[in-house]
């Protein structure tokens, strides 16, 4: 086992939200019967779609821009040690205090302790995946202490007692109607004759949240970049409600994952460019927010960063899926897959959906315990396309698929599918065997008279038959149309 500042490079403990109860096939087919759901996603992702296509067409060197966030990314991750103890370094220097979280227990309870060291009882969130990701509400709510979120999205969420279902549009599963409802059940001292009006749904939530700024004591955000020259974090948004969080508290606490790290500022204007664009379809983002440490009198007083690895050292490890971490979480393959655009994020179970999640949740758990995501993928290559970061997603997701089918092949009891492949190469190998098997094909004939196909099989072969129809075989083999052919040629 290797080690990376001191962590062990496996698994983690505490894996927080990355897996879902039930297997992607199960969720997706629930998710398909929901016609509401289908309409909301195709609305939402072909608008995004459109916007970005029309900024990314703007940028004459934008494959350049690409290339350069991809070389940037390789090359910090081949120096993550070093880049991590240089921000750690330079926090510090700056006022700020650095914790190292092996995983989603461990960053929880840091964030819990830290909280609790102030004695507030409540704290305002900025959008924040790694947060989610280690289902740290959830964690602060068992320990007394109240969580709010403040982007709008992600507040339609948890008012909803629902779950996020996109990366930057947590609630793009919802439409204006239903928005509206939920902040008439659950905001309180919300105008009851609100409309579904856009401005007026956002002069609610405006409302709603300028009290919990005002009054909150400590605020908790993810970070988007973090700069090891300066240890400089930065956070992009376009709502201002994260520029609220991180100015107003007295204390900041941000859990970021470590592979967010980037070694200069000229390295983060690539990606400053590279994100809006490929996220929200603008130019540029309308707050971004950078801080360094402490400074008195402006900002908070208290700055803890905890750095979370949960998982990620053990892709690090993975030479041919480590660059899943290049990963700027600017959502743009999910909008364009069209696993995604049908099931939704809920049907991937984790807090990543999409074809990165289907990438990065089983890396972060262990392929056996989100196996059946790989295989969430038609393979176009859309994502790898729209990749900001040009990170090749259909190979990754490939890579995957094997590393589950040789863990199958480990168990001791043999999966359908291994058996079906067994006998397929045992039949396959001698041409007398194949002959055989060739003339038993010819019952099937007998069974797809009716409609020309069969549509019905007996288990195990229903697994096959419940989704889709078998031609029916034809009537002579291929062999028997050749000899026959040969046969006509020679007469
Ligand atoms: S994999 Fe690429 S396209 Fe998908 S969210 Fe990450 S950076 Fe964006």
């Amino acid at each position: 086992m290797t080690t990376f500042l001191g962590m062990p490079t496996v698994a983690p403990r505490g894996v927080g939200q990355l897996r879902g109860d039930e297997p992607f096939p199960a969720a997706a087919r629930k998710a398909l019967a929901d016609d509401q759901l289908r309409r909301n996603l195709g609305h939402a992702t072909r608008t995004i779609r459109a916007k970005r296509a029309a900024v990314v067409g703007e940028v004459p060197d934008w494959e350049e821009l690409r290339r350069a966030g991809e070389a940037i990314k390789a090359r910090t991750m081949a120096t993550l040690d070093t880049q991590l103890e240089r921000l750690e370094r330079e926090v510090i220097a700056r006022g700020g205090t650095v914790h190292w979280a092996r995983d989603a227990n461990e960053a929880n309870r840091i964030v819990l302790d830290l909280v609790r060291a102030t004695g507030a009882d409540e704290v305002v969130k900025v959008k924040s995946m790694a947060t989610q990701e280690i289902g740290l509400n959830e964690a602060l709510a068992a320990g007394g202490v109240a969580a709010w979120e403040t982007d709008l999205a992600e507040l339609i969420v948890q008012l909803g007692h629902d779950k996020p279902s996109h990366i930057l549009v947590p609630a793009i599963h919802r439409n204006r109607a239903e928005i509206r409802d939920i902040f008439l059940r659950e905001m309180p001292g919300v105008d009851p004759d609100l409309t579904d009006e856009p401005r007026r749904l956002a002069m609610a939530a405006r409302a709603h949240l300028r009290r919990k700024f005002l009054t909150a004591r400590v605020a908790v955000s993810g970070a988007n970049f973090a700069v090891a020259e300066t240890g400089t974090l930065a956070v992009v948004e376009s709502e201002g409600n994260g520029r609220m969080c991180l100015t107003l508290p007295r204390t900041l606490i941000t859990v970021m994952g470590i592979e967010k790290v980037v070694p200069a500022w000229t390295d983060l204007e690539v990606f400053l460019q590279l994100l809006p664009r490929s996220s929200t379809g603008e130019r540029m983002n309308p707050y971004t927010s950078l801080w360094t440490g402490v400074t008195p009198g402006d900002g908070p007083r208290e700055f803890h960063l905890v750095l979370l690895d949960n998982g990620r050292t053990a892709v690090l490890a993975d030479e041919a899926g480590r660059s899943a971490l290049h990963c700027i979480r600017c959502s743009a393959c999910l909008n364009v897959c069209p696993v995604y655009e049908r099931t939704g994020g809920h049907a991937y179970g984790s807090v990543y959906p999409g074809p990165i999640g289907a990438v990065l949740s089983p890396q972060l758990t262990g392929v056996e315990d989100n196996a059946s995501l790989p295989y969430a993928s038609s393979l176009c290559g859309a994502c790898f396309d729209a990749c900001p970061v040009r990170i090749d997603i259909p190979s990754l997701l490939v890579h995957l698929r094997a590393e589950h089918v040789e863990e199958r092949a480990k168990r001791a009891v043999p999966s359908p599918e291994a058996i079906g492949m067994a006998a397929g190469s045992w039949v396959m190998a001698r041409p007398g065997r194949f002959r055989g098997a060739e003339r038993l094909m010819r019952l099937g004939r007998v069974l797809g008279r009716r409609h020309d196909r069969i549509s019905a099989l007996p288990p195990p072969l229903s697994a096959w038959t419940a989704s889709r129809d078998l031609p029916r075989p034809p009537a002579q083999t291929f062999r028997e149309w050749w000899k026959a052919r040969a046969a006509r040629s020679a007469s």
